[in-house]
């Protein structure tokens, strides 16, 4: 490694000038100025496609910028490529990892850190170096491990080793918490601290005001490719950063009127399911859903909400054994052998957990997935064919309706950004009416704006009369949106809730599988120390 340059005293870490940078008609960051100060955790904060990668890529050497200077550590310097960046002491952990599958934690590690003749001798060292950075950081994973078999927080854990192996002295994390549940983004922001501490500087990008607030000690703002603001966090509130995201007022929380149930819509008893490895995922589930409430399920991914919500889709996995019984509307319905679209047709409407694989196919257009699964609806038959000028024209009154952009049907649902792409399936499934609707992780890697949309509708569907079943990782989200509670732990309903009676440490014992009042309170454990088991566990 080479050494560092001096540092003048109270330089920033990072300063940023006039930094500009367009993709043909598109200016992805307009003379932005940051300045990040030592030992510090910044937050950049901004919707999606806000330009908050780009710059990090300008940072990290991914690409050059048009216009603008780069200071680290007061030094002007010119990143050509991510080994000057490297050498200048910064690391990136990617929004998507870029680690090597078919490789161990170890390999990759030291993929690139080292030069090829002496990889054989250096793997012993790296061995001790990458342990001892394991404990110092409470980064623990198998080095021997093979990176494809392990969840996306090892994933992530091992991406950060990477950047620390490298020396990294600045650390930039781009939108790590996307991808993790609620307990493992705790465990993050413990290392993230711990590094800080260790005079590291760190800055974390991210669209969510929870952790801007929880964890940084500074914040700039972008816009539409422009810093709008950089803020002391202590001085500002989530209010305040959701307008400066946003350019205008936005309602972080729901406002919505009490619930007006009815009769059951949905009702499920005595709910088993056994995949196909021969592991139980649903170990005997009763619901009720009623027209006119949200039904919220909290818990800790990988407890059985996904099975539900397949079964109860019409998509259970291939080789499950599946056992129980489901009334829709008082009238049975079938466990199995009916599919998405009869499910449908039957009057079930679902946004799936997992939009890329289930809810919307990629190369299609707009307005296409708009249309599928229901193209066979009356309204759209002409004699003997689809009428496909009513289709596109139906699609166009939703993917106006719901806002999404750009507001063009025939562009792929590849080319639309996660939000956008949510909006679109929460567009075909709500805008049918559906008397119940099944919505899985509703806003998942989705900004402010679309989540307060999202959110509305929702609620408007519920004030409808039609009944919901949401499944959220978020706490928060169950809390705003659902009329009852219930909580899942190892494919059971470990009990249920009013919203307006939980507690976060309440709903937390349960997501970790304790009833409340068996333990002492002071030994109950906080929802931030949570076991969680490792995705698909
Ligand atoms: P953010 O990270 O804040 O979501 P990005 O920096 O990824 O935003 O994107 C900013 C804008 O630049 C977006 O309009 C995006 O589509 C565009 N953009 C980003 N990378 C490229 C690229 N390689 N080619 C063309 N356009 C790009
Ligand atoms: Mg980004």
């Amino acid at each position: 490694m080479t050494a560092q340059p001096e540092v003048p005293d109270g330089a920033p870490a990072i300063e940023l000038r006039g930094i500009s940078k367009a993709f043909g008609p598109v200016q992805a960051n307009k003379g932005i100025d940051l300045r990040v100060s030592r030992g510090t955790i910044h937050g950049i904060i901004g919707e999606n496609g806000a330009g908050k990668s780009t710059l990090m890529s300008i940072l990290y050497g991914f690409y050059r910028p048009d216009s603008g200077e780069i200071l680290i550590g007061g030094n002007p310097i010119t990143i050509t490529d991510s080994q000057t960046a490297i050498r200048a002491g910064i690391g990136m952990v990617f929004q998507h990892f870029k680690l090597v599958q078919n490789f161990t934690v170890l390999e990759n590690v030291i993929l690139g850190a080292e030069d090829g003749r002496l990889l054989r001798p250096s793997l012993s060292r790296a061995r001790g170096e990458l342990k001892r950075l394991a404990s110092e950081y409470e980064l623990q994973v198998d080095p021997d491990a093979l990176v494809e078999d392990l969840s996306v927080g090892h994933q992530q854990r091992v991406e950060i080793l990477k950047a620390l192996y490298r020396q990294a002295d600045i650390l930039i994390l781009d939108e790590p918490t996307g991808v993790l549940t609620p307990a493992e983004a705790d465990h993050l922001f413990r290392i993230l601290r711990g590094l800080r501490d260790e005079g590291k500087t760190i800055i974390l990008i991210t669209h969510k005001l929870r952790e801007i607030m929880e964890i940084t000690d500074n914040v700039s703002v972008m816009r539409r490719g422009e810093m709008v603001a950089s803020v002391t966090t202590s001085e500002t509130s989530p209010t305040q950063l959701a307008e400066l995201m946003v350019g205008r007022k936005v309602l972080l929380r729901v406002e919505k009127a009490p619930a007006q149930p009815g009769a059951p819509v949905l009702e499920v008893r005595g709910l088993r399911m056994v995949d196909a490895a021969g592991v139980e995922r649903l170990r005997g589930i009763d619901l009720d859903i009623r027209a006119g409430e949200v039904l919220g399920i909290a818990g800790v991914a990988g407890n059985g909400q996904t099975q539900l919500l397949e079964i109860l889709g019409g998509y259970p996995e291939a080789g499950a054994k599946i056992e129980g019984a489901l009334r829709l509307k008082g009238q049975p319905l079938p466990l199995t052998g009916s599919d998405a679209g009869a499910r449908r047709k039957a009057g079930i409407g679902h946004v799936p957990e997992d939009r890329q694989v289930e809810g919307l196919i990629m190369d299609f257009s707009a307005w296409e997935n708009v249309a599928f699964g229901y193209h066979d609806a009356p309204e759209f038959q002409s004699g003997w064919l689809m009428d496909q000028s009513a289709i596109r024209a139906d699609a166009q009154a939703k993917i106006e309706h719901f806002d999404v952009r750009p507001p063009n049907p025939e562009l792929a649902a590849k080319n639309f950004s996660g939000g956008n792409q949510q909006k679109i399936v929460v567009a075909r499934e709500v805008e049918r009416n559906p008397d119940l609707l099944l919505i899985g992780q509703p806003t998942r890697g989705v900004d402010i704006g679309a989540i307060e949309f999202i959110h509305k509708r929702i609620i408007a569907l519920r004030d409808a009369g039609k009944a919901v079943l949401l499944v959220s990782v978020e706490l928060d989200e169950i809390m705003a949106l659902a009329d009852r509670i219930a909580v899942m732990f190892d494919g059971r309903i470990m009990g249920e809730r009013l919203p307006e009676e939980a507690t976060t440490a309440d709903l937390g014992c349960l997501m970790a599988g304790i009833e409340p009042g068996t333990i002492a309170p002071q030994d109950a454990i906080p929802p931030a120390a949570l076991h969680v088991p490792a995705e698909g566990a």
